[in-house]
């Protein structure tokens, strides 16, 4: 055989070795990703006083129930840990201790503490965790009968304990300690946020490739759905239409994440009506009283649980114009809804959400 022969012999042996290789590639790129087979499984339970949807995309049944298992029970312990409710929380014997010594808690709840006050820093006060002793004041967890309006002096009494400056915390020791006697640290602000990041941080554990976890308002996901689709989340309309004829009339404008989280704060989750004005849960730690920031909703979109919680709570109190612009500054996105339904946006989210309302 001459030279030229055995050239094109090679050749084609080694277009045959290509074409081998690369469809075993495929092969195992088909394999591994089978898509095909992936299913969504979805489940919802009662979880820190609120309704939390787990969803997983797996192509095991007993995997899926494993994984959705493990992020409820992480759900129910980190709650657990920072209930301000209950007797025997590590928050509560924080907040007993007050002004009389630090208390040796475990990491999660440190993380926890130490993340509110972060975001109470860089939101100027505005998110406030020790805003504890006006909240109870508020009476917000009580029947809708038995709130009202606190008198100015009982207002301004609890204010003195709110002061998030504070809050000593001993990181090597895992303690933490309030100076005051008669302060409390409520976490309410953050506690779901971190709760979602919390779950997916279970989830991801056990081999899942995507997830959504959903405790109330703050929601926190990760990879696509079986489609190839990111998650779709809903942005609620705070002013509910009376006449609405499927759960999608009460969306203002849809959001899709991946490998993100959102948070929504609005005056329509927890208030009551005393002489035709609204008194909801969100306080201004300037005045003790409901925020009167005009902001009725606040969606934040950020890359964890804990800042979009943190932040949408802080953001309503500093309004649209603070809001969008201490957002924007932070390399965040959000939509804030004010009293009249103009919806302000964050300059990220220009030409991708449209709702009605739009400034
Ligand atoms: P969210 O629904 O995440 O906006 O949190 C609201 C909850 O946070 C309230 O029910 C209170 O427990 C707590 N809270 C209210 N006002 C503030 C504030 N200014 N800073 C931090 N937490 C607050
Ligand atoms: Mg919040």
């Amino acid at each position: 055989m001459n030279n030229k022969a055995q050239g094109i012999r090679h050749k084609a042996q080694s277009e045959k070795i290509i074409i081998a290789v690369l469809s075993s590639i495929l092969c195992i790129l088909l394999l591994s990703g089978c898509t095909k087979e992936d299913k969504v499984f979805k489940k919802t339970r009662t979880e820190m006083f609120t309704t939390v949807t787990i969803t997983v995309v797996s192509d095991s049944d007993k995997k899926a129930e494993e994984a959705i298992d493990a992020g409820f029970a992480e759900i129910r312990r980190i709650g657990e840990l920072i209930n301000y409710f209950s007797p025997d929380s590590e928050l509560t014997a924080v907040n007993r201790s007050a002004g009389k010594g630090p208390v040796k808690v475990s990491r999660e709840t440190l993380d926890t503490i130490m993340k509110a006050i972060h975001t109470a820093d860089v939101t100027g006060g505005a998110f406030n965790p020790t805003i504890g002793p006006v909240i109870k004041l508020w009476g917000f967890s009580k029947k809708e009968s038995e709130r009202f309006v606190p008198s100015r002096d009982s207002v301004s009494a609890a204010l003195r304990f709110v002061d998030y400056k504070k809050v000593k915390i001993n990181e090597a020791a895992s303690e933490v300690y309030l100076e005051d006697a008669g302060m409390e640290l409520d976490l309410g602000g953050i506690a779901k946020g971190y709760g979602a990041d919390k779950a997916i941080e279970v989830i991801r554990a056990k081999g899942i490739k995507a997830a959504l976890v959903a405790i109330a308002g703050d929601i926190r996901g990760y990879g696509m759905r079986p489609d190839g689709q990111p998650w779709r989340v809903g942005v609620q309309n705070p002013r509910s239409k009376a006449d609405k004829k499927s759960p999608d009339d009460d969306i203002l404008t849809a959001l899709y994440l991946t490998d993100q989280a959102i948070s929504t704060s609005g005056d329509y989750e927890r208030f009551f009506t005393e002489d035709g004005k609204r008194y909801h849960h969100i306080i201004d730690p300037k005045t003790g009283f409901p925020s009167e920031s005009q902001a009725i909703s606040v969606s934040v979109i950020a890359p964890e649980g804990y800042i979009s919680d943190g932040i949408s709570t802080g953001v309503f109190v500093l309004g649209s114009q603070k809001g969008i612009a201490l957002l924007e500054s932070m390399g965040l996105e959000g939509i804030i809804v004010d009293a009249d339904m103009k919806a302000y946006i964050t300059k990220g989210l220009k030409g991708i959400v449209e709702m009605p309302g739009m400034q």
